[in-house]
């Protein structure tokens, strides 16, 4: 049964989801669910070439699915490549965004130079081929290094014109402040939805009206009531709902707030004017 609130009109919009390690083996039956949930726009993130080369093929089927290509700091040593191959997707339709990138000191301090370094080439391949930045942050608890560091580069990124988002955003209200002051967006993921994560509902509840943007970070992450299930981008209409009852938001605004400002994000022009 689905819940009242429910519509397959919303034109939600899944500014964040992977394939997965085994890519789609149905991509007609994987946008149709999306569609028919209600979330018929849909970012995908590549994590290293061959998976945003994935990502670049499936959006080339569906005329609303989107895509990034970037290395995940979690990727770097597993599967390194140099930003400059990137490039290559610059003509590519539906090439959205530079993404996933970032800083990850909880799973991997060790690296941080390295990371450092990687982050910083591909904020610039961000600026050449003149596209936002999708980036991925996390500390070790009691830490603030990954976002201290994180925030040195993207002022650099934002003097220079660049625009990001902080995807899946869990950094203190000090981080919050200090970012938004350099234009970012956040990204609010299922974790809004988790019955312990007070920390993200007060994130969520000062989040700058037209810089919010909602995302599934599909397969990991699912929200209630589908925890531990793999995630889709067909679930994002709870997080949606979670975060209107927070916010003291209709559906209908949140679902044209958080859509608009993701086709803003990722400059989609208006669905008229490609058949001009
Ligand atoms: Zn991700």
């Amino acid at each position: 049964m689905m819940p009242e609130w429910m519509s397959q009109d919303f034109e939600l919009f899944d500014t964040h989801a992977h394939l997965g390690d085994d890519g789609c083996p149905d991509e007609a039956a994987f946008y149709r669910r999306a569609e028919e949930a209600g979330v018929p726009w849909i970012l995908l993130c590549g994590s290293d070439f061959e998976s945003s080369r994935r990502a670049a093929e499936f959006a080339s089927h569906f005329d609303r699915v989107f895509f990034a290509a970037g290395l995940h700091p979690l990727d770097i040593v597993k599967h390194p490549c140099e930003a400059e191959k990137f490039e290559a997707f610059a003509g590519a339709p539906r090439f959205a965004a530079v993404g996933e990138i970032g800083l990850d000191y909880y799973y991997e301090r060790d690296t941080r130079e390295k990371q450092l370094e990687v982050f910083r080439s591909f904020l610039s391949l961000a600026l050449r081929l003149d596209r936002p930045a999708i980036v991925h942050t996390r500390d070790v608890d009691g830490s603030t290094l990954a976002y201290d560091d994180a925030y040195r580069l993207l002022s650099d990124f934002a003097r220079e014109g660049g625009q990001f988002v902080l995807h899946s955003f869990a950094g203190s209200i000090a981080d919050l402040e200090r970012f938004d002051a350099l234009g970012a967006f956040f990204g609010c993921g299922g974790m809004v939805t988790f019955k312990k994560a007070d920390n993200i509902r007060a994130l969520a509840l000062r989040y700058p009206e037209d810089r919010l943007l909602l995302e599934t970070d599909s397969p990991y992450l699912a929200p209630v009531p589908f925890r531990g299930q793999e995630n889709h981008p067909g679930f994002l209409p709870w997080t949606a709902h979670s975060l209107a009852a927070l916010r003291g938001w209709s559906m209908e605004k949140t679902v044209t707030l958080t859509t608009s400002n993701a086709k803003r994000f990722f400059r989609i022009p208006p669905e008229d004017e490609k058949l001009q």
